[in-house]
């Protein structure tokens, strides 16, 4: 029995890796930083999302550290179960006041968040209206929610306008019988693997038009953007008109758990109905104790010269990228930390990525199913810790590898 199981495993093993898809878990002996230790190796690190260079920092492994100390290493249970830690709702706290939201709630990550919340707010009843590039969890969230799932092209907004007139006239057919559909379209501010911006005046206006609701994940935005580093709705000075504001903690905040922001309502129901947060146990509480420090910290006199720091470095990599064709133009009004050079196939996207590798730069190979087959890339990040002279570094890598026209 287990020898047919065995084969079965290794039969799928062989065809991913026939594809070039084979994925393995490469062990790191260090802190996630600008630079990481690999098998006995530094390399100067250009694949994380922590744009801020928070994961390192000490006042947020300080306010970790006290919350183990007061409220010990593990949670205990469900929030629900066995009483909510005051870290959470210290942190909870904190997220409504920083995004000027009446509540927020938060999950152990953002993929739970995503589940948790589509899934208590949609029946099958209704209608979700979905990016093409929409992140994972927000399509598992799709699929697991059971209501009618439409995609319209990545950021075309009359390819939008066509699927909510559609949606629109169900509505009317469906009303007519009582029961009348939700409608929620779900997109990012900041796109993850390719780094470009939604359109995000457009959208809400065309959703208010159609009285669907929103809900837009800053997963990419959170800590970057606006006037308060609220993100790209704030930037955009559309936050108070999205029915749902999503993020994680994991990427410029430097630490990790998922939120909602909205109203107190939206929370309450979500307390009562997020199968995410009813049916597991709540996060750490350093967890939750790092990622308000997060929030402090991007808030405070040090957010925007971090962020600063963050975009000199994203105009340094971009002009030095500039006659390369793999690197795709993505607005003129933000600046983006994710610059993705498209390749095409897996195999020239790891061949690229090994060689990288060599030169001691560690820039991570995307592959499908995070992207589309032919759309194979290598996704550069940037920090507000690379310096001047490691950007130029990978510069030289690249060119070395013969990607980039350098000067
Ligand atoms: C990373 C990411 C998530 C998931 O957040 P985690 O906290 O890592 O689970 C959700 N949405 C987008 C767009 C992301 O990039």
């Amino acid at each position: 029995m287990t020898n047919e199981f065995e084969q079965e495993l290794s039969r799928r093993l062989a065809a991913i890796r026939e594809e070039g898809l084979y994925r393995e878990l490469r062990r790191v002996d260090s802190a996630q930083s600008r630079q990481i230790r690999i098998g006995g190796r530094e390399f100067l690190n250009f694949s994380s999302n922590d744009y801020l260079g928070l994961a390192n920092e000490p006042v947020l492994k300080e306010a970790a550290k006290a919350a183990v100390e007061k409220y010990g290493a593990g949670a205990g249970a469900s929030r629900l179960v066995c009483g909510s830690l005051a870290p959470y709702h210290e942190l909870e706290e904190t997220l409504a006041a920083f995004k000027g939201t009446e509540a927020a709630l938060t999950f152990s990550t953002g993929y739970a968040t995503a589940v948790g919340t589509i899934t208590a707010l949609l029946t099958q009843d209704d209608i979700i209206v979905l990016d093409k590039l929409v992140h994972a969890c927000i399509v598992d969230a799709a699929r697991l929610c059971g209501a009618k799932l439409r995609v319209f092209a990545h950021n075309d907004l009359r390819d939008l306008a066509e699927i909510l007139q559609w949606a629109d006239s169900r509505r009317g057919k469906a009303g007519e019988q009582g029961k009348r559909p939700q409608v929620l379209i779900v997109t990012e501010s900041v796109f993850s693997m390719d780094g470009d911006f939604a359109p995000l005046r457009e959208l809400v206006t065309l959703k208010e038009q159609y009285g669907a609701w929103l809900m837009l994940d800053e997963a990419h935005a959170t800590g970057l953007y606006g006037a308060n580093r609220r993100g790209l709705a704030e930037a955009e000075h559309v936050a108070g008109r999205i029915e749902i504001q999503m993020g994680t903690m994991g990427k410029a905040l430097g630490a990790s758990g998922g939120y909602i922001c909205g109203s107190r309502a939206l929370v309450e129901l979500l307390v009562n109905r997020a199968r995410s947060i009813i049916f597991s146990t709540a996060p750490v509480p350093a967890a939750a104790a790092a990622a308000k420090a997060g929030i402090e910290f991007v808030q405070s006199a040090e957010g925007p010269s971090r962020c600063a720091a963050l975009w000199e470095r994203v105009r340094q990599l971009k002009a030095g990228l500039s006659q390369h064709a793999a690197a795709k133009d993505q607005s003129p009004e933000f600046l983006s930390a994710i610059i993705p050079l498209i390749l095409g196939s897996s195999e020239k996207a790891l061949a690229m990525a090994g060689a990288l590798r060599e030169r001691g730069l560690f820039v991570p190979a995307i592959r499908y199913p995070t992207v589309a087959r032919d759309q194979a890339r290598l996704r550069i990040t940037l920090s507000a810790k690379h310096t001047g002279e490691e950007v130029e570094l990978l510069l030289r890598g690249l060119e070395e590898c013969g990607k980039v026209e350098h000067p």
